[in-house]
């Protein structure tokens, strides 16, 4: 079984938080890998070609210009421009103009610490299928949590074969969390607008309430942690 990549961060955030799990192990396992980027070993000869090739996104570009290791950045960045350089080329006629437009709006899409985060959150939502499996009290702690965003919740289900034998009852404890959660939600909501009315101005709003379209945002986008 493939243990290796860390129960400890899934031990640590499936809790009776009211934060999706999978965004907070995500965000420590970005800090870690954006982090890795400004070490000794982003100038090894396979790195480098990788940084080459497939840069940096915005957010992790943001993330590697607010660490302290500004020069590493610049090292990165100046091979990345050797990539850029090639697409900027004049072009003869309008046919070509269209085909440098595309290829330049391409150079933007890819992201090299994107594409290890991903690599990485795969193995998280089968471990996490895996531990329900092999570790009995693990049910118990999901049933505490209080649901997934959407797109962690939406992963989850992708990977649930990884739970074998239990997946159907795996699928059945997600399930019954994620709908807990987008019910208490809406119910929120609904109390939130209702106290707009004029009728209603005397009445406490609950703190579920009042904090409704913040946790809406949680649900649609993933909970933001600063890293
Ligand atoms: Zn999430
Ligand atoms: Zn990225």
């Amino acid at each position: 079984m493939n243990y290796h990549i860390g129960t400890m961060l899934i031990d640590e955030n499936f809790t009776e938080s009211c934060d999706c799990p999978l965004c907070r192990i995500k965000a420590t396992v970005d800090g870690r890998l954006t982090e890795s980027y400004l070490g000794e070993g982003v100038m090894e000869d396979n790195t480098r070609a990788e940084v080459n090739k497939l840069g940096f996104c915005d957010h992790h570009y943001s993330l590697l210009f607010s660490s302290r290791s500004k020069l590493g950045l610049a090292l990165q960045i100046s091979t990345r421009l050797n990539t850029v350089l090639k697409e900027i080329k004049q072009p003869k006629n309008a046919k070509e103009a269209k085909k440098q437009g595309e290829a330049i709006l391409n150079l933007n899409k890819t992201c090299v610490v994107c594409k290890y985060l991903d690599e990485h959150m795969i193995r998280y939502y089968k471990t996490v299928a895996q531990v329900y499996q092999n570790v009995a009290s693990f049910k118990d702690r999901l049933l505490k949590t209080h649901g997934f965003c959407l797109s962690h919740y939406a992963e989850l289900l992708t990977y649930s074969s990884f739970a074998g034998g239990k997946q159907k009852e795996y699928l059945q404890d997600l399930y019954e969390v994620q709908s807990k959660r987008v019910k208490t939600l809406k119910t929120d909501i609904d109390e939130f607008t209702f106290h707009h009315d004029y009728r209603q101005a005397s009445t406490p709003l609950s703190q579920g309430a009042k904090d409704s379209l913040k946790e809406t945002s949680n649900l649609f986008y993933g909970d933001k942690f600063k890293i």
